[in-house]
């Protein structure tokens, strides 16, 4: 008789550290970020262009916030990102772990085995950061999960269009009873009928979803890899824009990247 073998997932991270969140429901608090390579997206906007393709190494901090970077080679183990992990946690020094990409789902099956045992040890709610575009996969760790935050890709601003699989996703998210929030990068080039549309989708899944205008944070010359411009939203723009969602939904709340304004990673 041949012995079964059991392979354990690996994972391609990119980075790990502690910071503040800049972003979302839960901007100002401090997370564990994990941060994945691979991305199957290719947002206009994205000023995480390096995370798309799977990386050789990443950049382990060692000490919570002193940027002392360790390199290890790609892919990583469970039990290595669970000892980095675990090392970060202080006593009392950090609210979540954010597990952010490139696309965190990519990496599911690692997922389904690194997350009930990175939160058995650390004890900190779980948070996922994702494009929320692939519904087929959330199934897989929707049971470790404590908060979702989905973003709703308008295709005049990202050159993304995901209309389906974002209804599906957040509803997978409200019937596991997650708390959730939709965040939509708007620029100038943003249509007020896909704003519109965005909304009526939130609404059609639950109106008390909060939606999170983030205005666009324009791209430095090295981050550019696209032809399209990416230009922040006109303030006249940005009233309009809340406004015209507020009709289908309780809460539009529009924030900026804060954490670029704190020089955090
Ligand atoms: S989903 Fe995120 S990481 Fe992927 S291309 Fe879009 S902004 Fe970049």
């Amino acid at each position: 008789m041949i012995a079964k073998t059991t392979v354990k997932p690996t994972a391609r991270l990119v980075e790990v550290f502690s910071a503040i969140q800049g972003e979302g429901l839960n901007v100002g608090t401090r997370q564990i970020f994990i941060r994945f390579g691979i991305c199957d997206l290719r947002c206009h906007f994205c000023d995480s262009a390096h995370t798309w393709n799977a990386p050789s190494s990443c950049h382990i901090e060692r000490s919570p916030g002193l940027r002392d970077f360790e390199i290890y080679s790609n892919p990583i183990s469970i039990s290595m990102l669970v000892e980095w992990v675990t090392r970060q946690n202080l006593p009392s020094l950090h609210d979540s772990i954010s597990l952010t990409g490139g696309e965190p789902l990519l990496h599911a099956p690692f997922l389904a085995q690194f997350l009930p045992e990175v939160r058995s040890l650390t004890n900190l709610p779980i948070y996922l950061e994702t494009g929320g575009h692939r519904p087929e996969q959330l199934p897989m760790i929707l049971p470790y999960l404590d908060s979702v935050g989905m973003d709703l890709k308008i295709p005049s601003v990202s050159g993304e269009s995901h209309w389906t699989e974002h209804q599906q996703f957040l509803q997978l998210c409200l019937d596991a009873n997650l708390e959730i929030f939709v965040k939509i990068i708007v620029s100038q080039r943003t249509d007020p009928g896909e704003l519109e549309r965005a909304a009526s989708l939130v609404r059609e899944v639950n109106e008390n979803i909060p939606i999170f205008l983030q205005p666009v944070t324009p791209l430095t010359e090295t981050q550019k890899f696209s032809e399209v411009p990416v230009l922040a939203p006109l303030p006249d723009q940005v009233l309009e824009w809340q406004a015209l969602m507020k009709k289908f939904v309780k809460q539009v709340r529009v924030i900026p990247q804060t954490h670029k304004m704190l020089n955090q990673l």
